[in-house]
């Protein structure tokens, strides 16, 4: 037993006395919101750290995503994944447009490409598919797809900060890429999210878009929502930024911790690690529960938490299993079976800068455990 729980993540927080300076800062320039200073300069500080042309900041991925469509004058039917936090499906509802769920790869769990040219229409007008867990889709393939069907790609990479492949930023594929600084994600500003874009022009129409659509002091352009990142907001993100190397350094040591302990056990299923350990971020430590394991994914599950190992279902259920989605055509369980079957079981074990070594030991012994009993 552990005398703390041990969560499923937690959040990448620099001392507070370096927070201060930044805070008077904001304090003295009386300027709380509305692309102050500090937004600005996160804006700039994350281009160069990421390595990508234009970044408008907001203040969640969820706005993020229903404004990246509107952007992009996105309607009718759009092919994303059931595999996915819940915010995925949610950005299309909230723009009126049709969700078409098409199967995962059962190794990468993201979008299988080979699935989803049979499921492109005439209402089809863009894919969105998600970098699960962080780990890049086939991004040569998709873009194949979308240009011999004309459709638009925008990337949910709210998985995917700092995650490379071989030509750099995975962020800069697609026609946009959405991502999250929720505090529970590897990069966080308590709340936020951002896209990525390509072209000025793109980024000048998204700050009308998440500003209520106003253009100058008397114009308004569109029926735009107020999706601004805050100064406080901005300020700890430049403050986090100068941490954001080491913790990314820590996680892949955990990562790899893991698949050191866990390797041997039977029934027990990790994920393949990337090629080249330094581009992937290790957002989440996610592993398959086999039936050969001799005891159920929602019984380890239990068996953790009795523990104080505040493992986590991502993602379960499958986000075509909520009430909203369930009667779409493309949620038919028949549609869906590499996705079922992974949800079924998955569990997402803690990864976070701050967990040592002796608590990932720990968090194996309990799953050896199970085996045992
Ligand atoms: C966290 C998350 C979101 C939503 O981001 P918020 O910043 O929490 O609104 C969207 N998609 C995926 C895949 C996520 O994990």
């Amino acid at each position: 037993m552990n005398d703390k729980p041990i969560p499923v993540t937690s959040p990448l927080l620099p001392p507070l006395t370096e927070f201060i300076p930044y805070l008077e800062q904001i304090w003295n320039s009386r300027f709380l919101t509305n692309g102050g200073d500090m937004h600005q300069e996160l804006e700039q500080a994350l281009c160069k750290h990421l390595g990508v042309k234009h970044i408008a900041l907001f203040a969640n991925g969820t706005l993020a995503l229903v404004t990246a469509l509107q952007a992009l004058r996105i309607t009718g039917e759009v092919i994303t994944s059931p595999y996915s936090f819940v915010a995925t499906a949610h950005s299309l509802l909230w723009n009126g447009i049709k969700p078409v769920f098409v199967d995962i790869d059962p190794t990468t769990l993201n979008l299988d490409p080979e699935k989803i040219e049979a499921a492109i229409t005439p209402q089809t007008t863009a894919i969105m598919p998600v970098h699960c867990y962080g780990n890049p889709c086939d991004t040569a393939a998709i873009e194949r797809i979308a240009d011999t069907y004309n459709l638009k790609v925008i990337y949910d990479a709210a998985h995917a900060f700092g995650v490379q492949d071989e030509g750099g930023s995975v962020l800069r594929h697609g026609d946009l890429s959405v991502l999250s600084f929720h505090a529970t994600k590897v990069f966080n500003t308590f709340e936020g999210g951002a896209i990525i874009c390509p072209d000025e022009k793109t980024y000048r129409r998204i700050g009308h878009l998440k500003n209520f659509g106003f253009v100058n002091e008397t114009t308004v352009v569109a029926p735009g929502i107020n999706g601004k990142m805050n100064e406080v907001s901005a300020a700890f993100g430049l403050l986090q930024l100068r941490y954001i190397d080491q913790a990314l350094t820590r996680r892949r040591q955990i990562d790899l911790l893991y698949r050191q302990h866990l390797s041997g056990i039977p029934g027990l299923h990790c994920l393949p690690p990337r090629d080249v350990p330094a581009r992937a971020n290790c957002a989440y430590f996610p592993v398959l529960v086999e039936p050969n394991f001799p005891i159920g994914r929602d019984d380890l599950y239990q068996l953790m938490r009795r523990h104080g190992i505040h493992v986590r279902r991502y993602f379960y259920p499958l986000i075509s299993d909520f009430p909203m989605y369930r009667g779409l055509p493309s949620a038919a369980p028949a549609n869906l079976p590499v996705a079922r079957s992974i949800a079924d079981k998955v569990l997402c074990l803690p990864i976070f800068p701050d967990l040592d070594d002796a608590a990932v030991v720990n968090v194996c012994a309990v799953i050896e455990g199970a085996c045992g009993a």
